[in-house]
This record gives C-alpha cells, structure tokens and sequence, in this order.
C-alpha cells in the first residue's frame, strides 16, 4: 500500500478536487479527509457513516462549588481568561493546561477529558473514507489528523488497498505535519499567485525536511502564464517534477456542486488532463525516489 498525501500549503487550490478524481480513477484506494478544519471532501464522496467514535482531544478543567471555598487562586493562574469572578470556567476559554488544578488547594477543580469532535469510517462509491469533524471553536487539529490518518491505514493495510489516498489540510503548521510524516509522496498542488508559490516553497522545504518524495501539479495554471514559468523554473532548478498543469475550468467547481468528481463530470480534455496525471503520479509514487535537499 503506497500512501499519497496531497497538499497545498495556501488554501482553495483545488487540492481537494483533485484528491476526490484521484479516488476514482485509483484501482483500489481508501480515502482520509484530514484537512478537519475545513472538511470538504465529503460534498463530492457523500459518505454513509458506518462507524462513528468521539474524538478527546485534551482535557477541560470544571470547578466543583461545593468544595470551592472561592480563595481566588485559580483566577489568578489562569493564563487564558477561562475563569469568571464567579469561579465559573468557561469551556471553550479553557485551553485545559491544568495549571488551576494543580495550584487550587481544596482540591476543588475536576480535570475531565474533552470531546473535541467525531471521528467516522464510512462507504463510499469508490471505497472507505475516513474523516471526522471537529467541534465547534475546537483546536487540537494535530491530533485529530494523526487519529484520522492512523485510522485510514490500519483500514487500507487490512483491505490490501494499492493506495491510500489523503487530502492533507492547508499550511505547514502541526496539522500537515501530521498529515505527511512517513508518507510515501506529496503532491503539492499550487497555482500562479505570489501567495501560492510562496506556500508552495514553503510546504517544499517541509516535504524536504521530512524526506517526502514529491510532486507539484499547478492549477489554473492558465490564468498567469508568468508566474506559472516561474512555478516552472523553481521546481526544474530543484529537481521537482511538475507532473500536471491543469488550466482554469469553471467545471471543476460546478462538479464540485455537483457531487461528483471532475472525471464523473466532464468527459472531454479536461477528463483526459486529470487521467494523465493520475497515471504518471501513480507510476512514480511506485519508485523509490532520492530526496531533493536543496529547495
Ligand atoms: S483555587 Fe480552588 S478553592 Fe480557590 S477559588 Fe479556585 S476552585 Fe475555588
Ligand atoms: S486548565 Fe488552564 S486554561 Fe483551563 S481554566 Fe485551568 S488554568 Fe485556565
């Protein structure tokens, strides 16, 4: 089972389009959604749940008033505003560091572990997805997205899956880091904007770091012939593949609302872009690559 992760660094690069025409051109792949800040790629998979766990993503802190004898101590270690001069904490002020547990001296404030959101195994038309939703004003990202990906290869390894196909979130914060550790290739999609390639050189120096084998696909790559030469140029001069340059297309976001994937879509050109892509990427994700390090 070979592990792609797509990513973008910036957001709304059509990362997750293409991971959900990825699924459905793959012979045998199951899918992780771990982009949980911003879950979108159950729009186009329309999973039926089959599995559904709550994830504890840390602890809050909860003050018992009866043994409260309102000495103020809490209130003053508290770093984060959670407590009210009425010794109330406030759940989603609580950042659940423990600090007025330990310093409250009638032992008087309950350390109970927190539901920051569900984790769900479910069916799709091209397979398992495994995905999850974080609460609302939940953190904790990180961990949920090492939970969802933990989950989708335990669940890829016991149905001998070729690929386990993951639509990493955007950035290069503790969640992607999360999301690419150990992955056997990023692709990292990107388009011609100042932002994009910036995130790009970024989410590159990441993969780097982390010696993820990776390739770069480029949106919209029509709408700025220039800065798509630049994309261009920087990935040549650094030994990176540029294995798709996909021109801007109003059908990938009417398939999008649609429900379906672009190659459920549109039968034309842009159909065959995305079956070229899928097919070179495949075939290098099988090759053991040696890492570039000097991008
Ligand atoms: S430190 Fe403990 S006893 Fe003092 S006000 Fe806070 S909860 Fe009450
Ligand atoms: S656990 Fe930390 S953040 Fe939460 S109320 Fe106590 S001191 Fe404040």
């Amino acid at each position: 089972m070979k592990e792609l992760v797509i990513i973008s660094g910036k957001g709304g690069t059509g990362k997750t389009s293409i991971t959900a025409a990825f699924a459905g051109l793959a012979k045998h792949a199951v899918l992780a959604d771990c982009d949980v800040d911003a879950a979108d790629l159950h729009l186009v998979m329309a999973p039926k749940v089959v599995q559904q766990e709550s994830f504890i993503g840390g602890k809050v802190a909860e003050i018992d008033p009866r043994r409260c004898s309102q000495c103020g101590q809490c209130l003053q270690v508290c770093r984060f505003d959670a407590i009210t001069v009425d010794f109330r904490i406030q759940p989603i002020a609580c950042e659940g560091c423990g600090v007025c547990v330990w310093n409250c001296p009638e032992k008087a404030i309950d350390f109970n572990p927190r539901k920051s959101g569900d984790w769900f195994i479910s069916k799709t038309r091209f397979g398992t997805m495994v995905h999850a939703k974080l609460g609302i004003a939940e953190e904790n990202s990180g961990k949920l997205v090492t939970k969802v990906r933990k989950q989708a290869r335990e669940v890829a390894e016991k149905q001998k899956a070729e690929f386990l196909l993951v639509d990493g979130p955007p950035g290069i914060g503790c969640p992607v880091i999360a999301a690419i550790g150990g992955a056997d290739h990023a692709l990292i999609v990107t388009e011609p904007s100042r932002s994009a390639i910036h995130d790009m050189k970024r989410t590159i120096e990441l993969c780097n770091h982390f010696k993820i084998p990776m390739t770069v696909c480029i949106n919209r790559a029509d709408i700025n012939k220039e800065l798509t030469g630049s994309i261009e140029i920087f990935c040549q001069d650094n030994g990176i593949v540029v294995a798709g340059k996909i021109p801007y297309d109003s059908a990938l976001t009417k398939a999008q609302i649609a429900g379906k994937t672009i190659t459920e879509f549109d039968n034309g050109p842009l159909q065959d872009l995305f079956v070229q892509l899928w097919q070179s990427l495949s075939a290098r994700i099988q090759v053991k690559e040696p890492i570039n390090q000097e991008a």
